[in-house]
């Protein structure tokens, strides 16, 4: 299988973020989307995508987990600059999205409202909307610095199948409806792990990733 394979990958590590062309709005409206995109798919290319459009944000910054505390013990989770490098991947050049290896760069585990900080030095006018799925969205209450967080960012919750939304009071919030996308990084392991095709579950470029570095091989 051959597709496209794109250079910028490790230019991430220094560049952290990339902005679209075109003159500054201000405020700018921007969108994170974090999560351990083990791997990165559709759910979150569309999640994104929809978001971006249906707010009329400026940007949406998928940001990968260096480590995902909630998840750790539960699993084997792939090395993060592997699961950065399969999210660049995944964006490629699609206006208004893009990738930011900013929690790989901090280090340690990754918390929303430090990363919000390290986010709002490059961008310090913009306001912060954190993009989660209706499954996240129900678990918020559980995350680091909350009291903090309330006042960084608005939530934007997405529809997911198999999670009921429940608003989540005490924040700022909106709900974007989005086509539902049954597909999920666990589906994804396991499919790889049982020798299933993935084919346009996520984009080209992921699965010549997961292909070259034998990930997923055992349902861990
Ligand atoms: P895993 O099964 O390993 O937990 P995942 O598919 O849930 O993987 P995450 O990286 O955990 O992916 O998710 C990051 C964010 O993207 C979360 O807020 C999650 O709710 C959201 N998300 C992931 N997949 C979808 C989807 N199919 N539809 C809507 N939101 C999604
Ligand atoms: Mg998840």
């Amino acid at each position: 299988m051959t597709c496209v394979t794109y250079s910028k990958v490790f230019a991430l590590m220094t560049a952290m973020s990339t902005t679209p062309d075109g003159p500054p709005k201000t405020p700018r409206r921007v969108g994170v989307l974090g999560g351990t995109f083990d791997p990165p798919h559709l759910g979150h290319l569309v999640a994104a995508d929809q978001v971006l459009h249906a707010l009329s944000l400026d940007e949406v910054i998928l940001v990968p987990a260096n480590e995902p505390w909630q998840k750790l013990g539960s699993r084997q989770i792939t090395p993060a600059e592997k699961r950065l490098a399969m999210t660049v991947a995944a964006v490629g050049d699609v206006d208004g999205l893009s990738v930011s290896g900013i929690e790989v760069e901090i280090g340690g585990p990754s918390y929303t409202s430090v990363t919000l900080d390290a986010l709002a030095d490059q961008h310090p006018d913009a306001e912060w909307m954190v993009i989660v799925g209706a499954d996240a969205a129900a678990g918020l209450n559980t995350w680091h610095d909350t009291e903090r967080l309330r006042t960084q960012a608005t939530i934007v919750v997405v529809n997911r199948p198999g999670a009921d939304f429940q608003p989540p009071s005490g924040w700022r919030w909106e709900l974007v409806e989005i086509p539902s996308i049954g597909i999920s990084g666990t589906g994804l392991r396991r499919r790889v792990a049982q020798g299933h095709s993935i084919q346009f579950l996520t984009p080209c470029a992921v699965i010549e990733h997961i292909r070259e570095w034998g990930l997923y091989h055992s349902d861990g």
